[in-house]
């Protein structure tokens, strides 16, 4: 059986279920990984100094504002890094690459730019750095840059995502991803496609770098070596019961749920090291995992809402939570599954799904097991 193409992209536009507004959990995991990124361009600047023109992409920056406060974090390091080195004389410039998929709302993200370009003046001044942002559509499994010009790569919450849905998953059935009940086979199936895709990222950044080069990564990860001891991805099981549930009312055809399958993997350290140890174009420099809730962007007035809620009846779920959970992955699961499922099923799909992660909720504190490396080019 052949395997079916998928739609890789965040939810377009800027309306109510889109990614653009729907990113706030990635924010905090990026603010997580804040102090890592100062680090490591502080350890570059150190290694390697300044260089004129400091080049730089985004890999998988979608559509939201995230990208723009990443690359004026960046920015403001980089400013920072260089008034202690007293090299703030020299007017330097910045090339800024925002890459992400063909099918990636660039227009959305183009509409920032002007508040970007001014709020950077109102910080630098004047004689502030110098800043020019271009789009990159392409796919970061393949080379993008010309040889020997990067000199620093970042991402966020993207690299979980693979090249493909992996060959050989006939027998997952009712499962959508690597399941704590999938078949042994599958696991293998997915890890293969993770390793052969990871190799190809590192090969293509390792010729586009400087040596010295700096990468800071941060991506969903799995807290176990061993996928069929623990769920770290319950949110998918979820969904797999929501569809399910669609199939056993007649809504979805069986074999449609059967053939489907997340082109996304969530790497252990061990899968991580080896992959990296093996390519061997970087030194793996710091590797920190971090936990972020399901529910932390839920807003503080929700939480309220929410123990009131519970106060005046008991422990039953909180629907508004589950919600806010669903809308926030369905700001990215929703292209694969419309090009899949088709468009028509969706919006009862995300409802059953919303009830199911308030029923969980109101019992489990789950979270993502996300991962930060740090590399550098050799
Ligand atoms: N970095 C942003 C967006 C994360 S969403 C943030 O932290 O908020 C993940 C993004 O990765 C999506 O926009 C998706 O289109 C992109 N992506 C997935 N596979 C990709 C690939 N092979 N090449 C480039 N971008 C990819």
């Amino acid at each position: 059986m052949g395997v079916k193409e998928v739609t890789v992209h965040m939810t377009v536009g800027n309306g109510e279920t889109s990614y653009a507004n729907n990113s706030a959990h990635q924010k905090i995991g990026i603010s997580k990984a804040k102090y890592v990124l100062d680090e490591c361009l502080k350890q570059m600047v150190a290694d390697n100094g300044f260089s004129k023109c400091f080049k730089m992409v985004d890999l998988g920056c979608s559509s939201g504002p995230n990208t723009l406060s990443v690359v004026a974090e960046i920015i403001n390091t980089i400013g920072r890094l260089r008034k202690l080195n007293n090299v703030d004389h020299e007017l330097p410039e910045m090339e800024v690459f925002l890459n992400d998929l063909e099918g990636n709302d660039f227009n959305n993200l183009f509409k920032l730019l002007p508040s970007f370009y001014k709020k950077l003046n109102e910080v630098t001044g004047n004689e502030g750095i110098r800043c020019f942002v271009s789009g990159l559509p392409g796919s970061f499994y393949g080379r993008l840059f010309p040889s020997n010009t990067l000199n620093f790569v970042y991402s966020s919450f993207s690299l979980q995502w693979l090249s493909k849905i992996p060959e050989g998953l006939e027998n997952n059935k009712e499962n959508i991803h690597m399941a704590m009940a999938s078949p042994p086979e599958i696991f293998e199936a997915y890890a293969r496609q993770y390793r052969q895709d990871f190799t190809t990222f590192l090969t293509s950044r390792g010729e586009e770098m400087v040596p010295g080069g700096r990468m800071v990564l941060t991506f969903v990860g799995r807290s176990v070596e061993d996928p069929s001891t623990k769920d770290d991805c319950a949110h998918f099981t979820l969904l797999a019961s929501s569809l399910l549930e669609m199939v056993n009312e007649g809504l979805v055809k069986e074999s449609d749920l059967h053939s489907f399958n997340m082109p996304i993997y969530t790497p252990s350290k061990q899968d991580v090291e080896g992959v990296i140890h093996k390519q061997g174009s970087f030194n793996l420099d710091k590797f920190e995992p971090f936990l972020v809730p399901w529910d932390a962007h839920v807003k503080h007035e929700d939480t309220l809402d929410q123990i009131s809620q519970l106060c005046a009846n008991g422990s039953a779920p909180d629907h508004s939570r589950g919600k806010r959970v669903s809308d926030f992955i369905r700001a990215y699961t929703e292209p694969v599954l419309t090009s899949h499922f088709g468009s028509s099923i969706i919006d009862n799909l995300y409802g059953k799904y919303a009830k199911k992660l308030a029923e969980y909720l109101s019992t489990e504190q789950p979270s993502f097991y996300n991962i930060i490396i740090c590399l550098s080019k050799k």
